[in-house]
């Protein structure tokens, strides 16, 4: 980015939440069943009916709000929101508008080591629409409405972000906050959280924000970044051009890389709000808020501060084992029966993590159990394997499951320590190596190295490679 400008960017992001039904009726909410099989006359918007609202949507409304330090609205309200979609059965949405339930929160991420605090300006629920199907129906197009009245929270950030990464970092947290709550998967390709991004850009210095454009169809953490860095350089090419940004809609096409001209922005005045009449005002006590507070689970912030203060380990390694709760619980699980802590987030963050990607699966479903990697490193602690074989014992616990003691003793894979062995081996390097031995007697100690490497292939990497190096150093002398 050109440092004659400066990005301001505000987030929207849409959470569908974890109820097993609807806000507003009793059909399910499950994903990817058979269109329209998961409806009833209330979500599908025939006259005459009355919604009533889901009590766990409120409930996980408030629990978010509370993990992201908004104020909880003692009194909030829903509102129609009026636009025609075919998606829309009922030709309004049932939101939240003047009175939202959550407002004036915040979250911190991290980003090149700074601490920045993202403000949340509010927090309402609504409802969300069904799907529209281009695919599949000749020059027809149908709707599905298994989603028309799924319970969605919408994030709105304050315009504090200003670089494509913090947004992406933002939206990470966000995922993470709210996966801790258990309120919503973050499933960003199956839908259940989207983000939209209104960004403009200002001459570094001025205090005035450009006028912004809306970019819809963000439906990757990669797009999030990708999306917006496109956007702000049109936008500073347009101003350098001499041009004006226009306040519009654009469309995100991931394909291509770019944003497209959607719609110019409708107003709210375009959307004729009004407080919606089939629904009662929404009160909560003080007490029900302070009971949903104090069974907040503990949150990725305390957590990682946790885990620096309490295991002594870097920053670094804490923020990657809290950014799941669920890697948390392995990690500790570990620690608890008396895994070293840096050993195991080493292990962590380096091969377990690789071997689960390579099999696509989340640590859920981690084959491995924490206590089977503590035995392993008992074994490279005692000194019965050496850290390089670990490795292939580590691999094989993740294939097979079995413990570390059994694939040693099956593997033959015991770290050679026996001194007699040792020094036939090294012996017998030097004997096949006389020019390396003249050159390192002449002074290349670099040739070290090559010996132990020698060493090690001719015990399938089994010598205890600190015997190795001091019998050499012995040797060599
Ligand atoms: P709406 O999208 O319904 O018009 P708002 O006007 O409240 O709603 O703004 C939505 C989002 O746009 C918020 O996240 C806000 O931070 C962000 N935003 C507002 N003004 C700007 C701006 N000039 N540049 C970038 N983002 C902005
Ligand atoms: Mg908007
Ligand atoms: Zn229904």
């Amino acid at each position: 980015m050109s440092g004659k400008y400066e990005a301001v960017i505000g987030l929207e992001v849409h959470a569908q939440m974890l109820t097993d039904t609807k806000i507003f009726c009793g059909c399910s909410t499950k994903f990817g069943s058979e269109p329209n099989t998961q409806t009833c006359q209330v979500c599908i918007g025939m006259p005459g009916v009355l919604p009533a609202l889901n009590k766990k949507a409120l409930e996980f409304s408030m629990k978010t709000g509370l993990a992201m330090n908004c104020k909880i609205s003692l009194y909030s309200r829903f509102a129609r929101k009026n636009y025609f979609y075919p998606d829309l059965p009922k030709g309004y949405q049932i939101s939240q508008y003047e009175l939202p339930i959550c407002e004036a929160g915040h979250i911190e991420i991290v980003v090149d080591g700074e601490v920045k605090r993202i403000g949340i300006t509010r927090i309402h629920m609504e409802e969300d629409a069904g799907k529209n199907i281009h695919e599949g129906g000749g020059p027809y197009s149908f709707v599905d409405l298994n989603r028309a009245g799924v319970p969605l929270m919408e994030i709105v950030s304050e315009p504090d972000i200003r670089s494509p990464k913090e947004a992406a970092e933002y939206m990470k947290k966000l995922r993470t906050v709210l996966r801790y709550l258990g309120v919503c998967d973050g499933n960003m390709e199956q839908g259940s959280l989207r983000c939209d991004a209104n960004v403009s850009v200002r001459p570094a210095g001025q205090k005035e924000f450009g006028v912004r454009a809306e970019l819809k169809n963000i439906n990757s953490f990669r797009f999030v970044e990708k999306a917006i860095e496109y956007e702000i350089k049109r936008q500073i090419k347009i101003l350098e051009e001499g041009g004006k940004v226009i306040q519009e809609t654009r469309l995100w096409d991931s394909a291509a890389g770019v944003t497209l001209s959607m719609r110019s922005k409708e107003e709210a005045h375009d959307y004729r709000y009004f407080p919606e009449p089939d629904l009662v005002p929404i009160t909560v006590g003080q007490k029900w808020i302070d009971d949903i507070k104090a069974s907040l689970p503990e949150l990725p912030d305390a957590k990682r501060e946790r885990f620096v203060s309490e295991y002594g380990i870097p920053e670094y390694d804490a923020e990657f084992l809290t950014s799941e709760k669920a890697v948390a619980k392995w990690f500790e699980e570990a620690v608890g029966p008396g895994g070293q802590p840096k050993a195991v987030s080493n292990w962590m963050m380096g091969d377990l993590m690789r071997l689960l990607n390579e099999e696509n699966k989340g640590i859920e479903e981690c084959p491995l159990k924490p206590i089977q990697l503590v035995d392993m490193l008992k074994l490279i602690d005692n000194g019965t394997i050496s850290g390089k074989i670990a490795k292939t014992v580590f691999d094989e616990m993740f294939k097979s499951g079995k413990d570390a003691d059994t694939i040693v003793k099956e593997k033959g894979l015991i770290q050679i320590s026996d001194e007699s062995a040792i020094e036939r081996a090294v012996d017998e390097a030097l004997a096949k190596n006389n020019n390396e031995v003249e050159r390192y007697k002449a002074g290349d100690e670099k040739l070290l190295g090559f010996f132990v490497g020698q060493i090690m292939k001719a015990t399938k990497g089994k010598a205890n490679p600190q015997m190795v190096n001091e019998l050499l150093k012995k040797k060599l002398g």
